[in-house]
């Protein structure tokens, strides 16, 4: 029996051979125990949850040597802050995620809408 660590979180898990995924910094082991918890989050009682696992999980594991995995990393790092910072639900992290990619951001109370400067 052999051990490998995931580059992108560290954890040791015992190899079992699983391909690596693409275009994320993720051992195929790491990526098998992260989708059965994220499945265990499908529950109705922790489904309002789910968001927080997906996005740390996306943090931990993208690809900083792709502008992808750099884009990855801080729509999901601001999507946590909006959920731990400003109150917005976790339930929404999936249309918030659209709408950052449209450039809008809303924050919990509605009239409070910004809109996220890509650079000019
Ligand atoms: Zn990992």
């Amino acid at each position: 029996m052999s051990l490998i660590s995931c580059p992108g979180c560290g954890l040791v898990h015992i190899d079992r051979g699983l391909p690596a995924v693409p275009d994320r910094a993720a051992t195929g082991e790491c990526a098998a125990e992260a989708g059965a918890v994220q499945a265990a989050f499908y529950a109705p009682d922790l489904l309002g949850y789910r968001q927080y696992v997906v996005d740390a999980y996306a943090c931990l594991h993208a690809d900083p040597s792709t502008r992808i995995g750099v884009q990855a990393t801080a729509l999901c790092l601001m999507t946590m802050d909006l959920y731990l910072e400003c109150g917005q639900p976790v339930s929404e992290g999936s249309i918030l995620h659209q709408e950052m990619m449209c450039g809008l951001v809303r924050t919990s109370s509605p009239p409070w809408r910004h809109r996220i400067s890509m650079g000019s």
